[in-house]
């Protein structure tokens, strides 16, 4: 493959951080563009297909995982998610940024794979905050809740595998945050192809 100019950005950090709308903060420049991962969890009030998430049965994406469909993927909270492997690359070619709200496990295969990634991990600003959000998201049953906070501290033991720690404590303030760290030149940024 060519090399490109476009950059890959993920974000990751615990559900419910506010990763959603950091990401639509950061879509109003332009060349910039978002992932959207494929699933098999089931969508959840108000989310759209083809635009929050592809939804996907279990049979089409193990399907599509065979076919190499996939940039990577992972299990997370017992439901598949992966990133569509040729919206990124046409990104890359393209010489877009291009956002991957991704999981812990997912940044490790991105980053093995791309050469060249930027990686981000949103914090809560306390463990409270997060646990308030997250039992305040009416759309997630009580056991629901509690599976994510224990994975939320799985991931939160995870941060230092990142680039850059940013605290989500106003979302005006870690958006600029974000922006910065964007401008920032990159050593090897150039070269973004893709290692497979
Ligand atoms: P949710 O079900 O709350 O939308 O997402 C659950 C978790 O899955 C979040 O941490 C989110 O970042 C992660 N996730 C969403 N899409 C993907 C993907 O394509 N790959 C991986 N590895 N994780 C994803």
């Amino acid at each position: 493959m060519a090399s490109s100019s476009g950059k890959i950005v993920i974000l990751s950090g615990p559900s419910g951080v506010g990763k959603t709308s950091i990401c639509q903060k950061l879509l109003e420049r332009p060349a910039r563009a978002k992932s959207t991962s494929a699933t098999t969890r089931p969508p959840r009030p108000g989310e759209i297909d083809g635009v929050d998430y592809h939804f996907l049965s279990r049979e089409e994406f193990e399907k599509r995982l065979r076919a190499g469909w996939f940039a990577e993927h992972a299990e997370v909270h017992a439901h598949l998610y992966g990133t569509p492997r040729h919206p990124l690359e046409d990104a890359l070619q393209q010489g877009v940024t291009f956002l991957l709200d991704i999981d812990v496990q997912g940044a490790e295969r991105i980053r093995q794979r791309y050469p060249g990634v930027l990686s981000i991990f949103i914090l809560p600003p306390s463990t409270e905050a997060l646990e308030k959000r997250l039992r305040g998201r009416r759309t997630d049953s009580p056991g629901v809740v509690e599976r994510r906070l224990a994975r939320a501290r799985a991931e939160i033991a995870r941060q230092d595998e990142f680039d850059y720690r940013v605290v989500n404590d106003r979302l005006e303030r870690v958006v600029r945050e974000i922006e910065d760290i964007l401008e920032r030149p990159r050593p090897g940024e150039q070269n973004t192809s893709c290692r497979a």
